[in-house]
């Protein structure tokens, strides 16, 4: 007996294997070499034979490369390993978390089409569609995350997406994927999920019956702060028209970031798990403490939607947050007491951060709008990280003491 194999795809024996598998080693190819890591392909463009090869690449008659702003082998071992993650027909990488989202509204929708999102999406999503896609005449409504018949009763006619970020930040309310996915299907429209928060490590909206699911690989895909990217999975006729856009618009991502991004999702399933279990340790004991009101975060029994969040998550993410007593100078002279802990709103790495969401992420909000997101002046959000929980549920009592 011996492992034969040849250069080029490896992956073709997967059929049936679990995640972490899948996560190690979907996507791989292997050049000639023999490498047993990734090779990275740091090329802008790629070499043909004779003038006939050449145009033959070109017009798609043969496959290949041609030029990386439209395929880069390390971007596609990327692609295809977060398709089988996802459970997705394919997948597309991009320059930015944004940009997927920016890439899945300019293909799927024109002048005249409307699009529903939840109330609690991430800033700059809320700025892209406002700012940007109601520019070029796309209707816009946000309805709340968690509230199905809200949703069934905003669908109209020309509702082409439903676009939602379940769990929610930094609040951890959910929706359910499942049955918001078949309202809008009942109206012809399409599911879109952003992931971000719980990585197909945890959720997998495909397989609950979304259509399209993004992601900021800049946040756990990464996992270490480091590199900027994104995702588009999906149905290969959605996707058709999302890379059409990426190939002729060119957010797409660097062969160095795809590279890296390889390495986080071998990686994903472990780090998720640590990050979720120090994340509940540290929810359960703020629970306790006297200078904490409020604890959000969908693993505490207490959360309206613990047991969705059971259903339709495989753990309750890194993510939470909590009202200390004292309002806006309680919950900064808390922030500012911690040492460990950066203070930063960036999420997804394994550095622990905390941050005062009034006063930043959300700090463009009318005071009237902050209150109708539920964006107390006393709440701060941590985004647990690697470190030892003993540590960083020290760091936090410094914050506790000063309230
Ligand atoms: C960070 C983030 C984005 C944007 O991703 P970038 O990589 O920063 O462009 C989108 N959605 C969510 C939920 C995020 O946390």
């Amino acid at each position: 007996m011996s492992q034969d194999w040849d250069a080029g795809r490896l992956d073709s024996d997967l059929e049936g294997v679990a995640f972490d598998t899948l996560a190690v080693r979907a996507g791989q190819h292997r050049t000639p070499e023999g490498e047993h890591g990734d090779a990275m392909f740091l090329t802008s463009s790629y070499v043909f034979r004779t003038a006939a090869d050449a145009a033959a690449r070109f017009s798609g008659e043969v496959a290949g490369n041609v030029y990386s702003r439209y395929t880069n082998p390390t971007v596609r071992a990327f692609e295809e390993r977060i398709a089988a993650l996802e459970g997705a027909e394919q997948a597309v990488a991009t320059a930015t978390g944004m940009a997927a989202i920016l890439s899945v509204v300019m293909s799927l929708c024109s002048a005249g089409d409307h699009v529903l999102v939840s109330r609690s999406v991430f800033g700059s999503t809320i700025s892209l569609f406002e700012k940007y896609f109601k520019r070029f005449g796309v209707e816009v409504d946000y309805v709340p995350l968690a509230e199905l018949a809200g949703w069934d009763a905003a669908i109209k006619p020309n509702t082409k997406l439903l676009f939602v970020e379940s769990p929610s930040n930094p609040l951890a309310e959910l929706v359910d994927i499942a049955a918001l996915a078949d309202i809008a299907h009942a109206k012809g429209a399409l599911l879109v999920v952003d992931n971000c928060f719980c990585t197909p490590a945890l959720q997998q909206p495909v397989r609950l019956g979304a259509d399209i699911v993004v992601h900021s690989a800049t946040k756990f895909i990464d996992g270490q702060g480091r590199c900027m990217g994104g995702v588009v999975a999906g149905r290969s006729e959605q996707m058709k028209e999302v890379v059409g856009f990426l190939r002729t618009a060119g957010p797409t991502l660097s062969p160095f970031n795809a590279w890296i991004f390889l390495k986080g999702l071998e990686t994903l399933n472990l780090r998720m798990r640590a990050h979720c279990a120090s994340a509940l340790t540290l929810a359960q004991w703020l629970e306790q403490q006297d200078g904490v009101e409020k604890v959000h975060y969908a693993g505490l029994e207490s959360h309206p939607q613990h047991a969705l969040a059971q259903r339709q998550q495989r753990g309750f993410g890194a993510v939470l947050s909590f009202e200390v007593k004292g309002g806006k100078e309680g919950a900064w002279r808390f922030i500012d007491a911690t040492r460990l802990i950066s203070i930063t709103a960036n999420l997804g790495d394994s550095k622990t951060t905390i941050t005062h969401p009034a006063t930043t992420s959300h700090g463009r909000l009318a005071p009237k709008e902050r209150e109708a997101a539920g964006i107390r002046d006393s709440l701060i959000r941590i985004a647990v990280g690697l470190e030892d929980v003993a540590d960083l549920q020290a760091d936090l009592a410094r914050g506790l003491a000063v309230l």
